[in-house]
């Protein structure tokens, strides 16, 4: 069984439920040595992935300030073959971006066929950061879960494995992260006020959060929530899972390259004979 927590939307979601410091029972030595088999196994998905060309993976990242967004994406790009992976950090909207509806900036950066992107951020930041600080009314972020929905359906129907998760943090560990950073200059471009002013909203964004994680997950399309207070568990239990969603493709994807090879190799024989 998987270790990330999966939320598919059958019944009210609870984030109080869930201990950030859990490791289900599995110590850092050992995590880290299945992080490495993991990853050996996903990048060798990924790459019958993008040769098949069939799908495409769309890895979805959130979680508050210090929560570990940029540190598992380093963890998961040390297993890829960078060509085809992009990851992409959605920020305060543009002027343009803006001018938009929300899906738009979103929606260009979804993955092409063969391809993965990770978002650090998304659209959910239009129903946290923006609801939070009610940055548009809530008759208009209200009506943004369905749309978040019929937009993810959309993009599923058209071949995309999309893989959401929560890295789940408790507040203390926040503020040690926080403190860390100003301890250690090596990380003073990470640091801002902004972070300490957001901490103060903490139950607005659990709140935020619950509500979008249990209204925008289904079986077939639903949220992963990892407990991220240890680093070395967050990565691997996210490798993991990111390996339990792929596998379920590797006979096709395995077939579709031999039968892509089968035409090539009958047209260059063609042209031989010829
Ligand atoms: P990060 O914290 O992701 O490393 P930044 O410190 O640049 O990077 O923060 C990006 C900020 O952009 C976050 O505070 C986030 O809430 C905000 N943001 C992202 N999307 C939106 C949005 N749609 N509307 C308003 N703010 C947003």
């Amino acid at each position: 069984m998987a270790h990330a927590i999966e939320v598919d939307g059958s019944s009210k979601f609870s984030l109080q439920k869930i201990d950030p410091s859990d490791h289900g029972k599995i110590e850092k030595e050992e995590a880290e040595e299945r992080l490495v088999e993991l990853g050996k196994k996903f990048y060798d998905l990924m790459d019958l992935m993008f040769a098949s060309g069939s799908e495409s993976l769309l890895i979805v990242l959130q979680g508050r300030d210090t929560s570990g967004k940029d540190g598992l994406i380093r963890d998961i790009m040390g297993h890829v073959n960078a060509q085809s992976v992009h990851a992409i950090p959605f920020k305060v909207p543009t002027e343009d971006e803006a001018a938009h509806d929300f899906l738009w900036r979103i929606h260009k950066e979804v993955p092409s066929k063969g391809h993965t992107s990770i978002f650090n951020r998304s659209h959910y930041e239009d129903v946290l950061v923006v609801r939070v600080h009610g940055l548009v009314p809530k008759s208009v972020w209200s009506e943004r879960y369905k749309q978040i929905n019929q937009f993810e359906e959309l993009v599923q129907s058209n071949g995309t494995i999309i893989q959401k998760f929560y890295l789940h943090i408790s507040k203390d560990e926040q503020e040690e992260r926080l403190r860390a950073r100003e301890a250690d200059p090596a990380k003073a471009w990470k640091l801002a006020v902004g972070d300490w002013k957001e901490r103060e909203f903490w139950d607005d964004y659990t709140e935020a959060y619950e509500d979008a994680i249990s209204k925008c997950a289904t079986k077939d399309n639903p949220w992963y929530v990892v407990p991220a207070n240890h680093k070395w568990y967050r990565s691997f239990v996210v490798m993991e899972q990111l390996v339990k969603a792929l596998s379920p493709f590797e006979d096709r994807w395995q077939e579709e390259l031999k039968a892509k090879r089968e035409v090539a190799m009958k047209e260059i024989e063609a042209f031989r004979t010829k």
